[in-house]
């Protein structure tokens, strides 16, 4: 028998204030917690949904220094348009936080002391960089030198991107400090470690056996390679400014390492939704009656099965997750989603182009979730999900079933005589899938779920489908009043069932039928809808999604891909030159005059050029990109200072400016309005 508890800590996975949230996040993270949290809600449990911003680490202090602001003005502005893109979704969380706030930090540090002095952390002193001018050790990605493996250049003291290999700094040849330039030094600093050897015993019984038949297999596996492979000390703190500080006396310039203190970040949001309300957080916390699931993607597996479960368990008086459904990787049209190659759908941005379609996205997305194994999103797919499911069944459905109750009933529910047997068979039917739905929602099955609530429209639209009342109503208007009873009844079973997944569709359903906010047990019911209660007008639920709205979207990923494979083939910057050097060039604008082919070459043209200052001949290697006569008139940049050369027997004095792209093909570089000849280009 599944334990019953008394209340439900909910937690999703903190979203890392260093960029906006994509279509990955919400389909990994925010979408399945946030259908479990309204699910639970609706069936009248006590409920904790937590989330917010993890706003430490060293990426958010290496984006505000190419930005040339504070990592604390980095974090204002993306917990802002997190939080925004949360609430446009309907992510319902209680409480969204973030790990700045004073309150994080003081329960983060007493976290962090409450170990200490249960000797629970071990100290060890190593040698780490440091730059002398800065006065500061720096962060592996702070160092930068030649990879020991591929000679790459710029690569980072925990990775070279060029070859992908993980590095330590210490392994780097030539290493240099990225915040001066200069030649770090070797110097000993003192770090805590968790020793996590020392919970593999406690993490076997746990979770290898305790856990081995109700956690996903995807997440079950990942933690057992772990500690099958053996586990190791891990550093809790770090040598940064930026962050929680160490509460020790002798840990001046150190910091909480970010994984430490961001899942703790659940409990400090806790307690914000604490002050807020009134309510005790401690219950949520700390009371063994509390079931505390945690919503993650798999790169988090690690983390929330092993080392915040290490922490609570040495902090002593926490419970422990009952469950972590990590989904696997959503990825976009066959590659994998990247922030820094803007390979994404962004959530603020899909709203512009699909306005008040938040729910089409999470039900794609719920739809097609990566629950098992890496899963692909196309908007071909999400494109034949709107219209061939949402709009031609759920749609079609709910409303030609009002619209047919307002034409034959003038929008009066209908009573039922006299029951036939196809009405009964149907509403019977119909009373199994609320606990089709329960059963999977409970096993944190979301898409199973949903697609048996498509399947509940689907048995409408059948039914209704077969027993055509607009043929009945000119010869049966009582039998049509039993197929619109029941008729409705599934639509208001659909207002109640749909609400997890697709709330903004179900609060405009409920609104036309006239209904209160409802709870879970109210479906099933076939009954929903009083006879005689009257009910709105109908509006749409669902609009066709056209090509020219999914092509948009695919043209703008294939101008990305391109935008981004020129960037990685593009030649690198020359070496740097005075600004003397760039003056002693005279270039002007000109006009190409005449043009023609010399004979017995395949790239020179012979080009006569109105320079402003004069007319010259120019030889110029653009013969396989221009005709000569299409060139005549042509607006041009040339340099004129340049010393003649002779080319084919021909004096060709001065240089024509062209763009040469990666793959070689050539454009003029032209003034973009009119400009008189002469002109000088700097
Ligand atoms: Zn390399």
């Amino acid at each position: 028998m599944p334990k019953k508890f008394k209340r439900y800590t909910i937690t999703s996975a903190l979203p890392y204030a260093n960029g906006p949230i994509h279509i990955g996040h919400l389909a990994g993270v925010y979408v399945p917690a946030d259908i479990y949290a309204r699910y639970l809600r609706m069936k009248g449990e006590d409920v904790l949904f937590i989330g917010g911003s993890d706003e430490h680490g060293v990426p958010i202090t290496i984006k505000a220094r190419e930005e040339g602001i504070t990592p604390q003005e980095i974090v204002d502005r993306y917990h802002e348009q997190i939080k925004k893109s949360f609430e446009e979704f309907g992510i319902s969380f209680d409480v969204y936080s973030r790990t700045s706030a004073p309150i994080h930090h003081e329960t983060a540090s007493e976290f962090f002391l409450n170990l200490y002095k249960k000797g629970d952390f071990i100290e060890k002193t190593n040698q780490q960089y440091y730059d002398e001018e800065n006065q500061q050790f720096l962060a592996d990605r702070y160092i930068t030198g030649i990879c020991p493996h591929c000679s790459y250049e710029k690569a980072y003291g925990d990775q070279c991107e060029n070859c992908g290999t993980s590095l330590s700094p210490l392994e780097l040849k030539n290493p240099k400090s990225a915040l001066s330039g200069n030649v770090p030094v070797l110097k000993e600093t003192k770090h805590w470690y968790l020793p996590l050897d020392q919970y593999e015993e406690w993490l076997n019984d746990w979770i290898i056996k305790g856990h081995k038949d109700d956690w996903k297999v995807n997440v079950y596996g990942q933690v057992k390679s772990w500690v099958d492979h053996g586990l190791k000390p891990r550093a809790v703190t770090r040598d940064l400014n930026w962050g929680i500080h160490v509460p020790l006396e002798d840990a001046e310039g150190k910091v909480l390492y970010v994984w430490f203190d961001a899942p703790i970040g659940y409990i400090s949001a806790a307690k914000e939704w604490s002050k807020k309300t009134g309510n005790d957080w401690i219950p949520y916390w700390k009371d063994e009656d509390s079931k505390l699931v945690h919503f993650i993607g798999k790169d988090n597996i690690v983390f929330h099965c092993i080392i915040f479960p290490a922490m609570l368990k040495a902090e002593g008086s926490y419970i422990l997750p009952d469950n972590v459904p990590a989904n696997e990787f959503l990825n976009l049209e066959s590659d994998k989603i990247s922030t820094s190659r803007n390979w994404a759908v962004w959530l603020h941005e899909y709203l512009k182009d699909f306005p008040e379609k938040q729910d089409v996205l999470r039900y794609v997305l719920t739809a097609n979730a990566p629950e098992t194994k890496d899963n692909d999103f196309t908007w071909k797919d999400f494109q034949a999900r709107n219209n061939n499911e949402l709009l031609a069944i759920f749609g079609n459905f709910v409303n030609r079933t009002l619209v047919l109750t307002h034409k034959y009933f003038d929008g009066v529910v209908p009573a039922i005589i006299e029951i036939d047997a196809e009405a009964k068979n149907t509403l019977e039917e119909m009373k199994l899938f609320p606990g089709k739905i329960s059963n999977s929602l409970d096993r944190y099955r979301f898409r199973e779920a949903l697609s048996e609530l498509i399947n509940l429209a689907r048995l409408g639209n059948k039914y209704l489908t077969d027993m055509e009342p607009w043929k009945l109503i000119k010869t049966d208007e009582e039998k049509v009043k039993t197929v619109l009873n029941v008729s409705l009844q599934i639509v208001a079973n659909l207002a109640v069932l749909s609400e997890p997944f697709l709330p903004f569709t179900a609060r405009k359903l409920q609104n036309m039928l006239g209904m209160t906010p409802p709870k879970w047990a109210d479906a099933g019911n076939a009954e929903i809808l009083k006879s005689g209660q009257t009910i709105n007008k109908p509006e749409l639920l669902f609009a066709r999604i056209e090509d020219a709205e999914v092509e948009a979207q695919v043209q703008r990923l294939l101008d990305t891909k391109k935008e981004n494979e020129q960037m990685i083939t593009v030649n690198p910057a020359k070496e740097e030159i005075a600004f003397d050097d760039f003056m002693k060039m005279d270039i002007r604008t000109g006009t190409i005059l005449e043009a023609e082919k010399v004979p017995k070459t395949k790239k020179l043209l012979k080009l006569k050029i109105n320079t402003g200052i004069d007319q010259r001949t120019v030889v110029s290697g653009i013969a396989e990109y221009y005709k000569a006569e299409d060139i005549i008139g042509k607006k041009v940049s040339i340099l004129v200072n340049l010393a003649p050369r002779k080319l084919r027997g021909i004096e060709s004095q001065g240089m024509i400016l062209m763009a040469e792209d990666t793959d070689g093909q050539l454009c003029f570089v032209s003034p973009t309005e009119d400009v008189s000849n002469g002109s000088e280009v700097k």
